[in-house]
């Protein structure tokens, strides 16, 4: 089963090769100061007094240019409950994390050092394509495209009523609150973040990333906004012209450091910085391909990240289960506004990410065995269950490929490379490590009869109980006679099917189980079969 991918993008051009008018500027007059601190002592409860010191401490690279400001950790500063609490993102646009890394640029690399680093990763089309329409628009919303469907960059008929930007959330929750954007691709400021938004500023396109910087300095240095985003465009503009492998690619990376470092100074030299608790956090909307694009559906273009700087993040931590929806819920968590479920969010705060029973399989994951179009360093399968689980082959055909034979365990990163534009990439709800069964990528070798296996769960406690909520992660592409049907079994009984899927899913389930009278245990089965279809997903199962 094939398909072809194609880079439906168009180069974003810089200022001085533009030759049409300068986007439309939008500047508002600048919010009240915020009020007192109290009510954010309320908002942000008591887990915020464990917070330590403030998250911007000084390091070698800003020794030189330390402000009073940034000895702020060593100070003695206000304590944590009664610092008001900040946001900063800076979308830095088509930027990699493993260039920036390789660029050494120092800003950057001080904010990992101080807190956490975490690579992410992307859809493809038909969910959406790999550029910055989609991409702003998921960092902002904390949903996927599936539901703020932003597809491309027309935006055509985006769902930001429904969904709406953090920015205006915060207004939502408390209309106090001073909220700025600035950014060099118009569509952000005038599109992306909505009207309620206390200040939008498009940059000339004249000023292109100097303005932005310029602006959103002296906005931070000059201004009390509470809620922040600013977009830099150059890394993605070298990208386009040089690729993400050439010199210039760093050179941009090392050029738009420099600008965040001008914004973290500013932040640094407010009056109140020792008060205050900011959270910076760094992403990107995209990768690039090495010699330079995006929009399809590579792994490179697919690349995205989060550096995240502020007292709830451990110094220089690595995590594997975060993904682009959950910015928009950290910045807000931050500022002590909770997510509704009724919002329908797809992220969740950072800090607040619990990992599941597949994710402990990670540090066991292997690299390729019969599979060629995944190269021999990336680790990434098992087919031993976690502790608990176990896989049921008992009626499972032979041969096939090793990698897909009965349920495995793998990540966005192997599966997806397994083969490319089959919507493995809208495996976008799933994190870290997940199982799957997949028959069309296990009937690309020679094999004897079906796919057919079962992931079988740990027993769970159930006595007293009259109900039991099951809830996991779902994604399903189903095809001609593929079964993908749900079991309970009740203290070791005959299984019996709770839900099947005909259709094409890509959610988070609940099934609430009726337990039966006297019923004191509970396990679960995931039976799949199939022949050449499709897959399988499942992820971050919760039972109770
Ligand atoms: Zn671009």
């Amino acid at each position: 089963m094939t398909t072809h991918q194609e880079n439906d993008v168009t180069p974003r051009i810089p200022a001085a090769q533009q030759t049409h008018a300068a986007p439309q500027s939008r500047t508002t007059p600048a919010a009240p100061a915020a009020p007192g601190l109290s009510r954010r002592g309320l908002l942000l409860g008591t887990a915020a007094a464990a917070l330590a010191a403030g998250p911007l401490a000084a390091t070698a690279a800003h020794a030189a240019t330390a402000t009073p400001a940034a000895s702020a950790a060593t100070a003695p500063a206000a304590t944590a409950a009664a610092r008001t609490p900040k946001v900063l993102v800076i979308g830095l646009d088509g930027a990699m994390l493993t260039r920036v890394k390789d660029s050494g640029a120092p800003n950057l690399a001080a904010l990992m050092a101080g807190g956490l680093t975490a690579a992410s990763s992307l859809y493809t089309n038909p969910m959406a394509g790999t550029s910055s329409g989609p991409g702003w628009s998921t960092i902002a919303t904390g949903v996927w495209p599936d539901k703020h469907n932003v597809r491309d960059n027309n935006f055509t008929a985006p769902a930001f009523a429904a969904y709406p930007d953090f920015l205006t959330r915060v207004e939502t929750a408390d209309p106090a609150l001073a909220t700025y954007v600035v950014a060099s691709w118009a569509p952000i400021a005038d599109t992306i973040y909505s009207g309620r938004v206390d200040t939008r500023v498009a940059t000339p396109s004249a000023e292109y990333d100097t303005g932005t910087t310029a602006r959103a300095v002296a906005r931070l240095r000059d201004g009390n906004p509470d809620a922040v985003f600013v977009q830099l465009d150059n890394v993605d503009h070298a990208g386009h012209s040089s690729g993400s492998a050439s010199q210039a690619y760093l050179d941009a990376i090392r050029g738009v450091d420099a600008q965040v470092g001008q914004i973290l100074t500013a932040v640094r030299g407010r009056a109140g910085y020792a008060q205050e608790d900011w959270l910076v956090m760094i992403t990107a909307d995209h990768g690039h391909t090495p010699t330079g694009g995006h929009g399809g559906s590579t792994w490179e273009e697919r690349q995205t990240f989060v550096i995240a700087n502020g007292s709830a993040f451990p110094a220089g931590s690595v995590r594997h289960d975060v993904r682009m929806v959950d910015i928009a819920p950290t910045a807000l968590a931050h500022l002590g506004i909770a997510a509704d479920p009724a919002w329908g969010l797809d992220g969740t705060p950072i800090p607040a990410l619990v990992p599941d029973d597949f994710d402990a399989l990670r540090p066991q994951l292997t690299g390729r065995v019969d599979e060629t179009g995944i190269a021999a360093g990336v680790l990434g399968f098992t087919r031993t269950a976690p502790a608990g689980w176990s896989v049921d082959n008992s009626a499972m055909g032979t041969g096939g490929v090793t990698e897909w034979r009965g349920w495995s365990f793998t990540t966005d990163e192997f599966w997806t490379k397994a083969q490319r534009d089959q919507n493995r990439e809208l495996n976008v709800r799933s994190r870290n490590v997940f199982a799957v069964a997949d028959s069309d990528e296990w009937a690309d070798k020679t094999f004897q009869g079906n796919y057919d296996s079962t992931l079988v769960s740990p027993e769970y406690p159930v006595a007293g109980r009259s109900s039991v909520p099951v809830t996991f992660n779902t994604f399903y592409r189903p095809e001609g006679v593929q079964t993908a049907r749900v079991l309970a079994v009740w203290d070791g009984g005959t299984p019996v099917e709770v839900k099947s899927y005909t259709a094409d899913t890509n959610g988070r389930q609940r099934l609430d189980l009726a337990v039966p009278a006297g019923a004191s245990r509970l396990r679960l089965r995931f039976r799949y079969t199939g022949s050449n279809n499709w897959y399988w997903v499942l992820d971050n199962v919760r039972v109770g």
